[in-house]
């Protein structure tokens, strides 16, 4: 086992203040959006002052582990980070593995530079991710039930609104992929219609009447708020035909490929398969691609379960998913020694409550909130509470 130092990106939509607490250091001004853990080429990770990806090649099963090497090749599979959003982050989906595949040879085919704006498919790889809060944290996340949706829109009383949702009432899957295709191509002259209905959303705040109705309420709230910062822009619209979902510490959301989501704000720990590849559809600067958007979302309505977190061993809690390229535990620490899981693979274990110290046979160190370091291989690590209780969380391998 070695220290890992991570990066911090200082994506615009960061929270200024909620990553530096987490890490203990001073807010520096700037909006702190992302700890990257992990050997992405985009911010590889030091472990024992040298880059993560130069170990890996130096010894990719002496890093990684076998089963992940044969699995994957020779690159650590996932990427962990803590992400502290304190803006709206765009809507956005990821590819499935075919889909990105097939993306990732046309684009090269066609010779689009891998580092232009507008090159969507940066590797040949998917991007399952899950997300778990360290508060509570909110997120639009897939479809709401179409018939629900065209309701609320209704009782907004905005009637080019309701006109462009029409579709949704007694529709499915491909109504919703009719309407949010409509809403993100409105043209430019169009576009009066999102004003419309943020105001009419304004009034019925403000009348009071979403304080008896939750749901209209959040509605009404979510029009409000995302035009605060995107005004005008048609992924308002877009973002009123998604479930809004809340949830608190410790808890999970998994998004598979082709599920449309958004982060709004609260800090979590996210895992997830190491890859580039997102699909905008809208409140972002960056390049929208509606087309390719279409292509890999996934309309089929509902509100997405949490994670059934499972308990594997006193204090030793897995959070299950289907993707292969990651795994994630929790692990509670006190007074007694706790052992690290995926003793097999190279895993990188990171403080996020209280401090902890970490040991691996031969060498033990005190990690505070915030810290981490990489076990490999064949390490037997433990975890034991530092003065008090521990939370740490380990990423590895899916496989
Ligand atoms: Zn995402």
């Amino acid at each position: 086992m070695d220290p890992l130092t991570g990066s911090v990106q200082h994506y615009a939509w960061g929270s200024r203040t909620a990553l530096p607490a987490f890490l203990g250091v001073e807010p520096d001004g700037r909006p702190q959006a992302e700890l990257w853990l992990g050997a992405h080429p985009g911010a590889p990770s030091q472990v024992a002052g040298s880059p993560l990806p130069d170990r890996i090649d130096a010894d990719p099963t002496g890093v990684v582990g076998g089963a992940s090497v044969e699995a994957f090749g020779p690159r650590l599979p996932y990427l962990l980070k803590v992400l502290a959003a304190g803006e709206p982050l765009s809507l956005q989906a990821h590819p499935t593995r075919a889909q990105a595949e097939d993306g990732y040879a046309r684009e090269q085919a066609a010779g689009v530079d891998p580092g232009a704006p507008t090159r969507l498919y940066r590797d040949d790889w998917p991007k399952p991710e899950m997300f778990m809060a360290l508060g509570d944290i909110e997120a639009l996340c897939g479809f709401r039930e179409p018939d629900t949706t065209y309701a609320l829109f209704s009782r907004l009383g905005v009637t080019a609104a309701s006109e462009l949702v029409a579709p949704l009432q007694g529709g499915g899957p491909e109504q919703l992929a009719e309407v949010f295709a409509r809403v993100l191509r409105l043209a430019e002259g169009d576009r009066e219609v999102v004003a419309q209905v943020v105001t009419a959303a304004a009034e019925l705040i403000e009348a009071g009447e979403g304080r008896t109705d939750d749901e209209l309420a959040l509605f009404a709230r979510t029009a409000v708020e995302l035009d605060e910062h995107y005004p005008g822009d048609p992924g308002v619209l877009a973002a009123l035909l998604m479930n809004r979902i809340g949830y608190g510490r410790f808890q999970a959301l998994f998004l598979p490929a082709g599920n449309l989501h958004a982060y709004l704000h609260g800090i979590g720990v996210e895992v997830m398969a190491n890859s580039d590849n997102v699909m905008r559809g809208g409140l972002t600067p960056k390049h929208v691609d509606v087309g390719e958007l279409l292509a890999v979302l996934d309309f089929t309505p509902g509100v997405p379960d949490l994670v059934e977190v499972v308990e594997e061993g006193a204090g030793v809690w897995r959070y299950p998913t289907p993707a292969p390229e990651f795994a994630l535990w929790r692990l509670d620490a006190d007074a007694e020694a706790v052992t690290v899981p995926a003793a097999g693979s190279g895993r990188i274990v990171l403080v996020v409550e209280g401090s902890v110290e970490v040991f691996d046979g031969s060498r033990a160190t005190t990690l505070k909130q915030g810290e981490s370091v990489f076990g490999y291989p064949g390490d037997v690590v433990t975890v034991t509470g530092a003065g008090g209780t521990g939370t740490v969380v380990v990423a590895a391998p899916g496989l």
